[in-house]
């Protein structure tokens, strides 16, 4: 049934605990992937929005930063207790406004659950260190203190874990936080400012601004914002990288990707297979750690037939359904996108094995783009080069080890790889050569966990401390470290 324009959500930023109009007269239309129905319209927000919530988060800051880190801890302990309580509703939310199935994001619900509870360490990971006598009668210590307001500005992709990624650290660890949803799923974050609230959470200490460039744009410019934590694709991750920095920012920019499973001849074929179809077509392709590239080494073809026939068996469908696999990409304009590098891939040579887009008249309404898989892909092709970031898999043929690490390192992303073996050798190779940073062994989604830094690389990132872990600690913590003489009389 479609939602008459009054039943339609009309966001509303999140400043200073309270829900406020943004200063626009332009708003963005928020769509249902599966069924193209309006659920929500999203202001397109201006600077003096930025303005108010950085002034805001800035003087919440004072006191924040003196609340004794237990107290902020507890505070993160009920936000945790919140989220549990209503996880299947967040999980409802994430399947309304990005598409993917219901599985999936109760899987990204706890992914965000396991951040929080990271977060919830703070008096332990806020632990400076000492050494006495470092020199006659001198000792040394060192402490760390919280930044001030950082901004986070997020994917639609993962409209929980990735903005979980950021803000439950940063404000356990004494900063406050401004966060810039995509404008394309922007209702889980309001529903987590609601929770953070309810949790206890003082006014100012994490706000939402929505919108696009300006508000972006206003965070990378604003001189009271310290650091920036950026995920998306990777021109945009460059452009706010070098901002940022340009602003005298601390920067966090986590980028596209590009990831090749690589399938040893000992592999094992059934459970290879599924891993390989999780990973390609789960979340229809969106995820920054999908597999968008196979590389066989040595005889496949019987691994190839075995694949696509598993492929043509994947059901395709809302995300609220049971048993669903594979869902819609986010929005038309990223169907033309995808439909536009099959079409080059055709012309480039390579052999079309499984053709999406014949799916479409099946799915009159919403975003669907069938599994698609292309053979005797090459590097130099588009579709090796480039994410497309939909349900498009390439299948490449290796002679040997050397030749798949050699396929893997020629891309210009890093952000992950995985191999299908058992052989220890070839195993440690692939460690010690293959250039990305996040590496699976016999797994289709090396996933970030909460206490270890995602450690993507090449233009998969830019920065030098990665999101979560102890790299999470040292981004949102400034150090100062005290030498002390003090004498005493024995
Ligand atoms: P996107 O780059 O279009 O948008 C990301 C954010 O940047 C959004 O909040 C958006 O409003 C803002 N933005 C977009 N264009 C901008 C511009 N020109 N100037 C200023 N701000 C701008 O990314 P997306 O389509 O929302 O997300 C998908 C991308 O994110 C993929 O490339 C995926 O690989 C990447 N991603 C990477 C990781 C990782 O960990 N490396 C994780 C998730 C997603």
């Amino acid at each position: 049934m479609t939602q008459s324009v009054e039943e339609i959500q009309i966001l509303k930023n999140f400043i200073n605990g309270q829900w406020m109009d943004a200063s626009t007269n332009q708003y963005q239309d928020v769509f249902n992937p599966a069924t193209e129905e309006k659920i929500g319209r999203v202001p397109i927000s201006s600077y003096s929005d930025v303005d108010e919530a950085v002034e805001t988060a800035k003087l919440a800051f004072m006191s924040w930063k003196k609340t004794p880190v237990p107290k902020r801890a507890r505070i993160l302990f009920n936000f945790h207790q919140l989220l549990i309580k209503h996880k299947e509703e967040l999980a409802k939310l994430i399947t309304l406004e990005n598409g993917k199935s219901l599985k999936e994001a109760r899987g990204e619900v706890l992914r965000g659950i396991e951040c929080v509870e990271f977060a919830c360490n703070a008096p332990s990971l806020m632990k400076g260190e000492n050494l006495a006598e470092i020199a006659g009668d001198i000792d040394s210590q060192l402490f760390r203190y919280p930044l001030g307001v950082v901004g986070g500005i997020t994917p639609f992709n993962f409209p929980m874990m990735v903005p979980c990624w950021m803000f439950p650290l940063a404000v356990a660890l004494g900063n406050t936080f401004v966060l810039k949803p995509s404008e394309r799923t922007p209702l889980l974050a309001n529903r987590l400012a609601e929770l953070f609230s309810q949790a206890g959470l003082p006014p100012g200490v994490f706000n939402i601004v929505h919108g696009a460039h300006d508000v972006v744009n206003g965070l990378l410019e604003h001189e009271d914002v310290k650091a920036i934590s950026f995920v998306g694709s990777e021109p945009v991750a460059k452009y706010v990288y070098e901002k940022a920095a340009a602003n005298g920012k601390r920067v966090q920019a986590l980028a596209g990707a590009k990831n090749h499973h690589i399938v040893m001849p000992d592999a094992q074929h059934d459970e290879t297979i599924q891993q390989i179809i999780n990973s390609a077509f789960g979340s229809a392709g969106q995820r920054c750690m999908a597999c968008s590239a196979v590389v066989l080494v040595d005889e496949a073809d019987d691994f190839v037939h075995r694949l696509t026939e598993k492929i043509r068996q994947i059901k395709m469908g809302n995300g609220m359904e049971d048993d669903v696999l594979l869902t819609p990409v986010i929005r038309e304009k990223n169907y033309a996108n995808a439909v536009e590098y099959i079409q080059k891939g055709i012309e480039e040579g390579a052999k079309l094995v499984l053709d999406g887009r014949m799916q479409k008249d099946e799915f009159r309404k919403g975003y669907f783009l069938g599994p698609t898989v292309f053979d005797g892909v090459k590097p130099d092709m588009s579709i090796a080069r480039e994410e497309i970031f939909a349900p498009v898999l390439s299948l490449y043929r290796a002679e040997d080890l050397n030749e798949a690490l050699q396929i893997v390192n020629l891309s210009k992303y890093g952000n992950s790889a995985t191999i299908y073996t058992n052989d220890a050798g070839a195993i440690r190779k692939f460690r010690e050569e293959a250039e990305p940073g996040m590496l699976g062994v016999n797994v289709g989604v090396p996933a970030p966990m909460a206490f270890f830094p995602f450690s993507g690389g090449k233009q998969s990132f830019y920065g030098d401390l990665h999101v979560n872990g102890t790299d999470g600690v040292y981004f949102y913590t400034r150090i100062k470290m005290v030498t002390s003489r003090l004498v005493y009389s024995s």
